[in-house]
């Protein structure tokens, strides 16, 4: 039996949730996503908008921020494509601040370096869904006057010093996508306390209508009436994929008390295996453990890699350097910009964590990596 590095739980309750509202009278934006948004604000510690999936949650994000040609956005590498390519379909330009070697999450100390009049955004991403360091981040952001962008694709639940992810950055953008802490087979969400910021993103992934009287620009013509002050894209999340969010997150401390669970159950077993080194978490975070990332050591990677996937335990690699994509190569990026994010890609090796990972199947990863580095 093969083992993914992760996936979906499903249960009863979640099967009767979809049930329910495939048979009501909405499929989409009915009252099942109003209720999915103020589900996620709870958790969240933020009001919140749904979207189609994590990174048409980016895209709205930046749109939200305002980010278009001319601004520049500083964000990490170690991240999926989407943190930076969703800036970029808005027109803006990415430099790539170096991440920081204990947690891969982006440096504060780089993007110090790198910002300037010209900063509109700082994207961060919460790596394996340990939080960035918001605080620093958005001190920077100050001092520059850029919007702080929180990718918590990978840590939805997860808190730091007590305060909720949702609340750290000015947006926080979330994706329900199978293999995360939740989903809604295709889902996401953007969060913000900013009231301004969250309106305008609400505005953007329904196509930039604008119905609220208080913002029209000229004479409300009547119940029909409405105008598009700005283009947006339809980024609904229909009704049915709200049902399964809003029965997801009723498991959700479920979910990461079992992630944490494995995740202490991990730092035990493999404590002495020769040539690794595992993740480590900061003081006052209380994290939502999306992946479980290892570091091979001694050039072992690809071996490790192979040798487990060959026995059907199907570990993976977060991420590949974003600028190492052809299409950023074109545009003049080079390898070797970010020396700490190029040497934790070349170490990282992701193992199978998720809900229904059971105690037995994480005995067997354990195993099989101490026959292949010894220990
Ligand atoms: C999954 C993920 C995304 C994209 O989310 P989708 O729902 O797959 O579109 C963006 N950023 C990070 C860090 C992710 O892990």
């Amino acid at each position: 039996m093969t083992l993914p590095y992760g996936r979906q739980s499903i249960d009863q309750s979640d099967v009767e949730a979809v049930a329910a509202a495939l048979t009501s009278d909405w499929l989409t934006t009915g009252p099942r996503v109003a209720d999915f948004e103020a589900d996620i604000a709870a958790i969240a510690g933020a009001p919140a908008v749904t979207v189609t999936n994590g990174t048409t949650a980016l895209h709205t994000a930046y749109a939200a921020a305002g980010v278009g040609p001319g601004d520049e956005v500083v964000t990490t590498p170690m991240t999926f494509v989407a943190t930076a390519s969703t800036a970029m379909l808005h027109g803006a330009t990415i430099l790539f601040a170096d991440v920081e070697d204990d947690t891969a999450n982006i440096d504060p100390a780089s993007v110090e370096t790198l910002v300037s009049e010209k900063t509109r955004a700082i994207g961060a991403v919460d790596y394996a869904g340990h939080p960035a360091d918001y605080d620093a981040l958005r001190k920077i952001a100050e001092r520059v006057d850029a919007v702080v962008i929180g990718d918590a694709a990978h840590a939805i639940g997860s808190t730091f010093h007590g305060r909720p992810v949702g609340t750290l950055a000015d947006l926080t953008t979330f994706s329900f996508f199978p293999t995360k802490n939740l989903t809604t087979a295709e889902g996401g969400a953007v969060a913000s306390t900013r009231p301004d910021l969250l309106d305008r993103a609400r505005t953007f992934r329904n196509i930039g209508m604008v119905r609220d009287r208080d913002q029209l620009r000229h004479p409300d013509e009547g119940g029909w009436y409405y105008e598009v002050q700005g283009f947006g894209l339809n980024y609904r999340l229909p009704d049915v994929l709200c049902a399964l969010g809003s029965s997801q997150l009723r498991r959700l401390s479920a979910f990461k008390g079992r992630r944490q669970q494995l995740t202490a159950r991990y730092d035990r077993l493999l404590a002495d295996v020769p040539g690794l080194r595992l993740p480590v978490q900061r003081d006052g975070v209380d994290p939502m453990r999306h992946l479980y990332p290892v570091r091979v050591l001694d050039g072992r990677r690809r071996e490790v890699y192979d040798r487990l996937r060959a026995e059907g335990i199907l570990v993976q690699v977060n991420y590949i350097p974003v600028y190492w994509h052809p299409m950023f190569e074109d545009l003049g990026y080079r390898r070797g910009m970010c020396p700490v994010a190029e040497a934790f890609y070349a170490e990282e090796l992701s193992l199978p964590l998720f809900y229904d990972l059971t105690d037995t199947d994480q005995d067997r990863v354990v195993e099989a990596l101490r026959n292949i580095l010894g220990g």
